[in-house]
């Protein structure tokens, strides 16, 4: 017998005398037994139980990390030691290019905020759906902490910086005091170092290594992004998606840089809870508001689930039905169906791969402005957040997504798999058409063919006396029926039942195809009737008259 309290599990042997055999807490929608646990039945030490937490789960929820990293996680949430070796990864090998060694501690900052490495990385060749191409980088050096903001052009670089500066002045009390980037030039804010006191470093010119600090985050979140892509199959115009979400995670996996802390906790002090994370790019049912929502409407929406949006206690998914993004809570998560996936046929492109280096991409260009889409540290929870920008930047996503609707091609969802729907790109393996063409024929015949198909015939009356000709054709029968004298009305006999009719349709052609007539024609439903009840046999002897004339005259000739 289960008994489940809350968040916690509780096994008894029997349920009267109360027998507790075991008990184990709720993990990501599963119940683990902590077989470990004190059981107050000495005979029954190890119930023959095993609850399977797949840590290919976690690695899939995690943006592929190494498994020392999905370790350090299933560790804290209390998975420890069960299924650990897991099947190799297919994503881990497409999307990471090489093994990043962890850079040397050696001189790291003693404080948060004492020097900021950023760099900016683009543009990329695919705008977002939100139109985004570039996206700046801002990594900590002291925490590692990593922030990324998504930009439409270079330029709003000399808006989100400053305002960046300033956040960390009120949410964190500190100054930043150094800044380290490339020689890009606009990168390069004197007069808001000057005004801050903030030192500025560069590199030397052709030696981007010397900002290898950023350029190394560059590549992880790239690697973590690609895998989340290859994963969910995402279409190439939600990178920035991906790379946001890369951002969220990898700020919360712990790193040797930092002695198995995470940035998150190291800049914040607070402990990390995994258990809000999911599988990005997943199917995800959202409740719908019962605001104005009639008995039979559906209760949940088919969604993707498109990461963790910033300043939200929630997550943001694109409506598979209406392709546009919004924000919610409540939501049911089928962390193996991926929507996207059954969308695209074409094989893996390898994205980024066309990126430019981004230390040597950089081109001077004007100055300006634009809403920054921000991954902060700080966890999805964020107490105080402001309404309005909050409302304006929602509007916004949506509108954005909106445009970009015609862009994307609508196939049937992976949900849909299971069924056979008559929008469903029937996945036979030889098509007909791969073997049949008309490509041989003679243009006469291909124009005949073409034109016998032009004429559909109706199967049912119903169907027919839609169209005006075959009303007409209908008519013109029974007309000739009457003139004929084919029937006459009268009572039907007691132990007799009548036979139906039934129109048949049917259109005469010329020899060029062409139309000659609608023919209709009633006729009766011979197949009705039963052998034995409706009729005995199904000839009648008959003798022609010739023969009966025959007959008639050798009889004669004979007396
Ligand atoms: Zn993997």
């Amino acid at each position: 017998m289960f008994l489940l309290l809350e968040e916690q599990l509780r096994l008894f042997l029997d349920p009267i005398k109360g027998l507790m055999i075991g008990q184990g807490e709720a993990v990501a929608n599963l119940y683990v037994l902590d077989v470990g646990s004190d059981l107050q039945t000495p005979s029954r030490k190890s119930p023959f139980i095993s609850i399977v937490v797949d840590s290919a789960l976690w690695h899939n929820r995690l943006g592929h990390p190494s498994d020392y990293r999905t370790d350090f996680v299933t560790d804290v949430l209390g998975i420890k030691n069960i299924n650990k070796r897991r099947l190799p990864c297919a994503i881990c090998p497409l999307a990471k290019q090489k093994h990043l060694s962890f850079d040397s501690k050696n001189n790291m900052c003693a404080n948060a905020f004492d020097l900021l490495h950023i760099d900016l990385w683009g543009p990329f060749s695919v705008q977002t759906v939100e139109g985004y191409k570039h996206f700046l980088t801002i990594v900590d050096d002291h925490t590692r902490v990593t922030w990324v903001y998504l930009l439409r052009t270079k330029d709003e670089v000399l808006r989100i910086f400053p305002e960046f500066l300033k956040m960390v002045e009120t949410q964190y009390s500190c100054k930043v005091r150094g800044v380290r980037s490339d020689n890009a030039p606009e990168l390069k804010f004197a007069d808001l170092y000057k005004e801050k006191g903030i030192t500025a470093f560069h590199s030397c010119p052709e030696t981007p290594e010397q900002n290898s600090v950023v350029e190394r985050k560059h590549q992880h979140i790239l690697n973590v992004a690609r895998s989340l892509m290859f994963q969910a199959k995402v279409p190439l115009e939600y990178w920035g998606d991906c790379v946001l979400t890369a951002v969220f995670l990898i700020n919360r996996l712990p790193t040797p840089l930092l002695k198995d802390r995470t940035p998150f906790e190291t800049l914040t002090g607070k402990k990390l809870d995994y258990k809000g994370l999911r599988v990005f790019g997943c199917l995800a049912f959202c409740s719908t508001s019962s605001k104005g929502r009639h008995k039979f409407q559906p209760r949940a929406r088919p969604c993707i689930f498109l990461g963790y949006p910033t300043g939200y206690k929630g997550y943001k998914l694109l409506d598979l039905e209406t392709n546009k993004v919004h924000i919610s809570r409540n939501v049911v998560f089928h962390e193996d169906i991926f929507p996207f996936a059954k969308d695209q046929d074409e094989p893996l492109l390898d994205i980024f791969h066309q990126m430019p280096d981004s230390s040597s991409s950089f081109s001077p260009t004007s100055l300006g402005i634009n809403i920054p889409v921000v991954d902060c540290p700080v966890s999805p929870v964020v107490e105080n957040v402001d309404t309005s920008k909050v409302a304006s930047s929602m509007e916004e996503s949506e509108h954005l997504v909106d445009n970009g609707s015609g862009k994307r091609s609508s196939k049937p969802p992976a949900y849909l798999d299971d069924y056979y729907c008559h929008m469903q790109q029937a996945q036979i393996p030889y098509p007909l058409a791969a073997y049949l063409s008309y490509e041989e024929l003679s243009d006469d015949y291909k124009a005949y063919i073409c034109s016998v198909n032009i004429h559909a015939e109706p199967s049912s009356f119903t169907q027919a006396k839609k169209f005006e000709e075959w009303l007409a054709a209908m008519n013109e029968e029974l007309i000739a029926l009457e003139k004929s004298d084919t029937w006459e009305i009268c009572s039907l006999p007691d132990d007799k039942h009548a036979i139906g009719c039934r129109w048949v349709y049917k259109t005469k052609l010329n020899a060029d195809g062409s139309l000659e007539r609608y023919k209709a024609r009633l006729v009766a439903k011979g197949y009705t009737q039963r052998e034995g009840v409706d009729f005995v046999d199904t000839f009648s002897p008959v003798a022609k008259m010739t023969t009966v004339k025959t007959l008639l005259a050798v009889g004669v000739l004979r007396n």
